[in-house]
């Protein structure tokens, strides 16, 4: 079959609705956010909005379709989150919970399982959220180690036919949900007597089993809902343990794959965001000077660079999108390979295109240092490049019988 890199006529479609969707409901709501100063109204801001989207069945459009949802290609996703990700990222984190706490559920959950935990996603009403609960506030990039005091802290114990589950977790979006009662369901990355597993709280079992211990005022992202918290004696049925005990070191890795691939994707949305103010700005500001600084080989040059490193960081990141969401055995390292480049070439970039335009670009009302506050979350948001991304390259690397080839298709 012919690889061709066209949007078939259905995706061009898909495009057009969601960027008249950003253009009408998120960019407006990204003025919203970025004036209100409290971190926890801000989140709530986006709530409106987000049940408009619901409505519109853009939720149902991250649920894949076994599972009762429309979600289809791996570069479907990308085109729907670079459309969003260019006016409002965080609406689209904010969102996206579901396609990293439901990825387990996907991968080992019982019929019961996947039908209680996916429904309240598949309805066309509210705002519902879900929250991958694997980060804590002593660090999480260890989170496999096993010594005393060492991975991962928040425990499960059994009691009678309840898991009672206490601990602290941190930064993943909605984790008291809208109201500080839970999200809808929870995917908690615990210790059971068994090793690292995941258990399934949903709402009912987090009413008033939550202390929210810290709001976080993000420097970018600034919408998103994110929090330190205590899980205090949540007790839920047995049967919520996602497959076996001991089975959640690579449950909780495979699930933060199509996340991590998708970083590629929102760092192409900021510098795509960048380019297109240098652009304009070059072409038109001569800044005292007897032409427009394009004319200006150097100017020319940043930007010809930058241009070049968006085309290929989205092209990657489609790759990579379509592998992982099609299990193909490329997934893992291509997905590794979006984040990691993606991120950092997406901060790159960014920093290169404000040089350009000098001393305006330092106006918190010039909007480019924005995106800027955003591209610097990629590369440490869905496990840092340093402490969790490059490390699963190097166990890839020194896998017997790795071939460097393979990922590419050209072995
Ligand atoms: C907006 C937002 C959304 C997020 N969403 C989620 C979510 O949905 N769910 C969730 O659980 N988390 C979420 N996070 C947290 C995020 O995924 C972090 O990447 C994760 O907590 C791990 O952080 P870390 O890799 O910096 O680890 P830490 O354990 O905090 O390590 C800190 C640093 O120490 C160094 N380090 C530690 N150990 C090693 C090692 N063995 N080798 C080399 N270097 C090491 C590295 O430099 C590393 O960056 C979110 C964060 C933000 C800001």
């Amino acid at each position: 079959m012919a690889v061709s890199f066209l949007l078939d006529p259905q995706q061009e479609q898909l495009k057009a609705v969601a960027r008249g969707f950003a253009r009408e409901h998120l960019r407006d709501l990204a003025a919203a956010t970025r004036a209100e100063p409290d971190p926890r109204a801000r989140a709530l801001l986006v709530r409106p909005v987000f049940e408009t989207a619901v409505a519109a069945g853009f939720l149902k459009g991250l649920i894949p379709v076994p599972f009762g949802g429309t979600a289809s290609s791996g570069v479907d996703a990308a085109i729907l989150i670079e459309e969003w990700a260019a006016e409002l990222p965080d609406f689209v984190i904010a969102m996206a919970g579901p396609l990293i706490a439901l990825a387990p559920v996907y991968q080992v959950g019982s019929p019961d399982q996947v039908e209680r935990f996916v429904a309240p996603f598949l309805a066309d009403s509210g705002a519902p959220v879900a929250a991958m609960a694997f980060s804590e506030p002593e660090g999480s990039a260890n989170f496999d180690a096993d010594g005393p005091g060492e991975g991962i802290r928040t425990t499960a114990d059994l009691d009678g036919d309840e898991w009672v589950i206490n601990g602290r977790k941190a930064w993943a979006s909605h984790l008291c949900g809208w109201d500080g009662d839970g999200p809808d369901i929870m995917t908690i990355v615990c210790r059971t007597p068994g090793g690292v597993s995941l258990v399934v709280a949903q709402r009912e079992h987090l009413a008033g089993r939550i202390e929210v211990e810290k709001y976080y005022d993000l420097p970018g992202l600034r919408g998103c809902l994110t929090t330190r918290i205590r899980l205090v004696d949540v007790r839920v049925p047995r049967g919520n343990l996602l497959g076996e005990e001991g089975q959640g070191v690579d449950l909780t890795r495979s699930a933060f794959l199509p996340s991590g691939a998708s970083i590629g994707i929102f760092a192409t949305a900021a510098m795509r965001q960048a380019f297109d103010l240098a652009y304009r700005f070059a072409l038109t500001e001569k800044r005292g000077g007897p032409v427009p600084i394009i004319e200006y080989q150097a100017v020319s040059d940043v930007l010809a660079d930058a241009k070049g490193k968006i085309e290929a960081v989205r092209l990657l990141t489609w790759r990579a999108l379509d592998a992982v969401m099609s299990m193909h055995p490329s997934g893992p390292e291509l997905a590794l390979h979006a984040k990691v480049f993606g991120s950092e070439t997406g901060v790159a970039v960014v920093n290169e295109l404000v040089k350009i335009i000098g001393v305006t670009a330092y106006d918190q009302d010039f909007p480019i240092i924005r995106h800027l506050m955003d591209a610097l979350s990629y590369p440490v948001i869905e496990g840092s490049n340093v402490g969790v991304r490059r490390r699963q390259l190097q166990m890839l690397f020194r896998t017997p019988g790795y071939d460097p080839l393979s990922a590419s298709g050209m072995a």
